[in-house]
């Protein structure tokens, strides 16, 4: 179980500007982002879901910011498709949750 599950740089579309890379694991309230500035808690694997993209499958990180205390999550949703009997990940959508598990909103895909 580790912070680098999660890429440093994901994609953001600004539509006509094309795709700008941010860095997910960053604190909502401080926006303290670093190794060194964020604990993972706890990471939380659903069951997945089949849908009409394919078969979703989510995760949540639990992360406590070591400067401000929030707790929060990152929520992937790796997007896979079976092709030939062989798992391809399409995409994976990255949210932001609160410490309730609120939504925050989506922040990029990787
Ligand atoms: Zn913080």
């Amino acid at each position: 179980m580790s912070l680098d599950e999660i890429p440093d740089r994901i994609f953001v579309s600004l539509g006509r500007r094309g795709f700008d890379p941010v860095n997910p694991k960053q604190c909502p309230k401080c926006e303290l982002f670093g190794p060194g500035g964020l604990k993972l808690l706890e990471k939380k694997l659903y069951e997945e879901v089949k849908s009409e993209e394919g078969i979703k499958r989510v995760i949540d990180y639990k992360i406590r910011c070591l400067q401000c205390n929030t707790i929060f999550y990152i929520r992937l949703q790796h997007i896979i498709q079976k092709i030939d009997g062989e798992e391809k990940r399409i995409t994976t959508l990255v949210n932001i949750l609160d410490e309730k598990q609120n939504d925050l909103g989506w922040v990029g895909n990787f």
